[in-house]
C-alpha cells in the first residue's frame, strides 16, 4: 500500500465545482489501495484578497496579525474539501497546520518548518481516512500561527511527504508540468518529462512560480519522488529526479547548455551612493539588513573613485520599505550621500546543468540581449545559471530572445 501526498493549488480549488472535481480525483487514488494525504491552498485569489483587505486597514500591519489573517484562506478550503469527500461517501478529516504539529521558526510571513509530528496523521490514515492538511501554515514555539511565504503550500506538501516517508508527492496545478519557460509568457515553451532537482531549484528560486523553491530543496535533501501535473488532465506531468537518475533517462544531458529560462519581477534595486571607501562598510550594510531579516539577492559595488564607492543590491519588493528605512539610517551613520531605489526591474535567468562543462554561455546571453537593445544593469552567475537584471519593460522580450537563442522552443 503506497502513501501519496497530493497538493492542490489555488486555481485547482477555485470554486465549489473544482473542489468537487478534486474530491473525485483524490477518492479515485484512494480506491487504488493508496493511503492519501492531501494539502490544499486557499481558493483562487483569496490570499491576494486578504492582503488587499489588510492594506485598506493599515499601511503597516503587524506581521503576526497578517499570518493570523492569511492562514484563514487555507482553513476554508480544507473544510470544504473534506465535505466534498464525505458527500461521495468516503471518510476524510481536515486539519490546520498547527493541529498536525507543523512547527516553524518565528519569522512571520516567511517561516521555515523546523519539525513535523506526524503521529496524528498516521493515526487517521490507520482508520482508513483521507487526511487533508492546510498548506502554507504552521505554529511557532509561542503557539503563534506563522505562514511559509507566498506559494508555501508546495513546501507543506513536500515536508509532509518527507515526515511521513511518502512514496510519492504530487503537485497538482493549472499547468501540466514544468516547462522551459512560463508558458503564459512564452507560448511555444516545451514541457519536460523529467528535470533535475538542481535545475528546478534554480528555476524556482529565479522566479518560476510553478514550485515554491523551499519545496524543491526539501525534495532534493530527502530524495522525495516529486511530480508536477495538472488537476484538469490525465497527463503524467514532469517528474523531478536526481542528476544521476536523470542521466540514465537522458543521454543528451551534456549537450543541453540551457534547460530553461525564468523571470522574476518581484525584486527592487537599492543603491547607496558615495559611501566613504573603507574596510568594514559592506559588512555593516549587509549585517544591518540581515539583522532586519531581509534577504539580499544580487550585489554590485562600483569601482571606487576619490575614496568613495556605490553599492547596489536587490531585495524582495515586499521588503523594500523596511530596507529603505534601515539603509537611510545606515547611510547617515556612514556619511554616504544618498539612498535611491528602482522598483521597475526584472531579473531574467538562464539555467542548465550543461553550463558546468561548457564556457561561453554567459557571453552568448549578453550578446543576444545587447543585439535586442536591452541594457544589463546587474549580473550574477553560478555553476548552472546566469542572471541579468534588466528594466522591467524589457523583461518579456529578454526572456523571448534568450529562449530562442538556446533553441528551447517546440
Ligand atoms: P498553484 O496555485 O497551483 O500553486 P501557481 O500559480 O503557483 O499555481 O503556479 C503555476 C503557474 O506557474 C503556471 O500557471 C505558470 O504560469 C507559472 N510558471 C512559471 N514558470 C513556469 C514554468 N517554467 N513551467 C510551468 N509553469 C510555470
Ligand atoms: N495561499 C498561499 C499563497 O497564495 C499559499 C499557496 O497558495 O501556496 O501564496
Ligand atoms: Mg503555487
Amino acid at each position: 500500500m503506497a502513501l501519496i501526498v497530493q497538493k492542490f493549488g489555488g486555481t485547482s480549488v477555485g470554486n465549489a465545482e473544482r473542489i468537487k472535481l478534486v474530491a473525485k480525483r483524490v477518492i479515485a487514488d484512494k480506491k487504488k489501495n493508496n493511503r492519501v494525504v492531501v494539502v490544499v491552498s486557499a481558493m483562487g485569489d483569496t490570499t491576494d484578497d486578504l492582503i488587499n483587505l489588510a492594506e485598506q486597514i493599515t499601511k503597516n500591519p503587524s506581521e503576526r496579525e497578517m499570518d493570523m489573517l492569511l492562514s484563514t484562506g487555507e482553513q476554508v478550503s480544507i473544510a470544504l474539501l473534506a465535505m466534498a469527500i464525505h458527500n461521495q461517501g468516503v471518510e476524510a478529516i481536515s486539519f490546520t497546520g498547527p493541529q498536525v504539529g507543523i512547527i516553524t521558526d518565528n519569522i512571520h510571513r516567511k517561516a521555515k518548518i523546523i519539525s513535523i509530528n506526524a503521529d496524528r496523521i498516521h493515526k487517521e490514515l490507520e482508520k482508513n481516512k483521507i487526511v487533508i492538511v492546510a498548506g502554507f501554515q504552521g505554529i511557532d514555539e509561542n503557539q503563534d500561527i506563522t505562514t511559509l511565504g507566498r506559494g508555501g503550500s508546495d513546501t507543506t506538501a513536500v515536508a509532509l511527504a518527507a515526515a511521513l516517508k511518502a512514496d510519492l508527492c504530487e503537485i497538482y496545478t493549472d499547468v501540466d508540468g514544468i516547462y522551459t519557460a512560463d508558458p503564459r509568457i512564452i507560448p511555444n515553451a516545451k514541457k519536460f518529462s523529467y528535470i533535475t532537482y538542481d535545475e528546478t531549484l534554480e528555476l524556482a528560486s529565479l522566479g518560476a512560480q510553478v514550485l515554491h523553491s523551499r519545496s524543491v530543496e526539501i525534495a532534493k535533501k530527502y530524495n522525495i519522488p516529486l511530480r508536477v501535473r495538472s488537476t484538469f488532465s490525465k497527463d503524467k506531468g514532469t517528474m523531478l529526479l536526481s542528476e544521476e537518475k536523470y542521466g540514465k533517462e537522458n543521454k543528451n544531458m551534456e549537450k543541453i547548455l540551457v534547460s530553461g529560462v525564468a523571470c522574476d519581477k518581484n525584486e527592487a534595486k537599492v543603491s547607496i551612493i558615495d559611501i566613504p571607501d573603507r574596510p568594514g562598510i559592506a559588512a555593516q550594510i549587509f549585517g544591518e539588513l540581515a539583522d532586519g531579516n531581509i534577504v539580499v539577492d544580487m550585489i554590485i559595488q562600483s569601482a571606487g573613485e576619490d575614496g568613495k564607492n556605490d553599492i547596489s543590491f536587490t531585495v524582495m519588493k515586499g521588503d523594500l520599505d523596511k530596507t529603505l528605512e534601515i539603509m537611510e539610517n545606515t547611510a547617515k551613520k556612514m556619511k554616504a550621500k544618498k539612498v535611491i531605489y528602482d522598483k521597475n526591474i526584472a531579473k531574467v535567468s538562464a539555467v542548465g546543468i550543461g553550463m558546468r562543462s561548457h564556457s561561453g554561455v554567459a557571453a552568448r546571453m549578453f550578446r543576444i540581449l545587447g543585439n535586442a537593445g536591452i541594457n544589463i544593469q546587474m549580473i550574477s552567475t553560478s555553476e548552472i545559471k546566469i542572471s541579468c537584471v534588466v528594466s522591467q519593460k524589457d523583461a518579456d522580450k529578454a526572456l523571448q530572445v534568450i529562449h530562442k537563442e538556446f533553441n528551447l522552443g517546440k
